[in-house]
């Protein structure tokens, strides 16, 4: 089977010359293995953080070696117990055809909530839960509060924005890059007003979209977006620092707000968080979130890009913004 290898560690943006796509042989499952014949391959900005070598919050990626990140794939030999041939998973070994791994690293798909199979690599995946545990526990929004999210015509941001709609929040402003991810935003996904950073200044555009100052930020991306919502934030205001994809790529440390000291007088509370450490709330969120998505009250986008030898311009793309909603690589074709 084909398979993506990091060869030389990026500085800034990566290029073609960072990865290649190999042919390995297809090992037999052992004892208590399956194997796995992917169908999606997921994309994901924290991603290029592996590519780096160095200490992180998450191994780096090792040279000449697969890359790691989610697939949905089917199960196509076991040797383990409860999994058949046939049977659909999700499982850490994507960016590659084939995977042979230990049956308990892989979840079987639910077949009983109705919906299509790529959502368990998105709204109903690792990048839903997320959102969910992003607005509700860190972010912990309330009745009434005015929210804002950066990103938010991306994978996390457009289910985030709506989740804090349906957690009670009174209005919700998301920022994305261009007229038509604004326009998704407030037409499609029902955010009350939509900034779009790359038309004129964030922090202007949010003043007139919340002029009574806003109660959460839920920040994909930091930068100008981290000191903008800082500006606008209210006393006892809480940030969700969920990513900073506007540095990911940087060459040089990205500077920080220059208002930060606004958090002493403003009490805010700011927090980081990483969807890793929330598994347990796993099994609510796909049941919340599933009655969400059945009774029309949450929307979500893909972007699919077809065949293995797509999937770093996939992931590169999705880092410049060529994607709405979560970005997956097909095998399908
Ligand atoms: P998205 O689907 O949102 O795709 C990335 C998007 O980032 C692009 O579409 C682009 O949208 C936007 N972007 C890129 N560069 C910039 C920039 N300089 N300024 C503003 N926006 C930019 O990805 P995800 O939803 O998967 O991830 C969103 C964020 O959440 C990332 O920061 C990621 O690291 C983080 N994350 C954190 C997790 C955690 O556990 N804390 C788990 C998963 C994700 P546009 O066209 O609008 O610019």
């Amino acid at each position: 089977g084909r398979e993506w290898h990091l060869v030389a560690r990026p500085t800034g943006w990566p290029t073609d010359a960072n990865f290649a796509l190999r042919t390995a042989p297809v090992s037999e499952p052992g004892a208590g293995e399956i194997l796995v014949r992917n169908r999606y391959l997921s994309v994901d900005p924290y991603m290029r953080g592996r590519m780096n070598a160095g200490r992180s919050y998450i191994a780096p990626f090792e040279l000449d070696e697969p890359m790691l990140g989610d697939a949905l794939g089917e199960v196509v030999a076991s040797r383990a117990e409860g999994f058949a041939v046939g049977d659909l998973v999700t499982h850490h070994q994507g960016w590659r055809e084939f995977a042979t791994l230990p049956a308990a690293d892989a979840v079987p798909v639910p077949r009983d909530l109705d919906v299509p199979d790529t959502a368990f690599l998105g709204v109903l995946g690792m990048t839903g839960l997320t959102a969910y545990v992003g607005m509700k526990d860190i972010a912990r929004v309330r009745e009434g509060d005015v929210v804002f999210v950066s990103g938010a015509a991306g994978a996390v941001g457009g289910p985030a924005g709506q989740m804090a709609r349906l957690l009670g929040a009174s209005r919700v402003i998301g920022s994305a890059g261009g007229p038509e991810k604004t326009r998704l935003l407030t037409e499609e996904f029902g955010f009350d007003a939509a900034v779009d950073y790359k038309a004129a200044p964030v922090g202007e555009q949010l003043a007139k979209a919340a002029p009574e100052g806003i109660d959460v930020y839920f920040d994909n991306v930091g930068g100008d977006h981290l000191e903008a919502a800082l500006d606008a934030l209210n006393v006892f205001g809480r940030v969700a620092v969920c990513g900073l994809i506007s540095s990911y790529n940087a060459t040089e440390p990205a500077p920080g707000p220059r208002n930060l000291g606004l958090v002493l007088g403003r009490r805010l509370r700011v927090e980081g968080y990483l969807v890793t450490d929330h598994q347990e709330r796993r099994e609510e969120f796909l049941r919340q979130t599933a009655e969400w998505l059945r009774a029309g009250q949450l929307r979500y986008r893909e972007t699919v890009c077809e065949g293995i030898e797509r999937a770093t311009e996939a992931f590169l793309a999705m880092m410049r913004g060529g994607n709405v909603g979560k970005m997956l690589v097909s095998l399908e074709g």
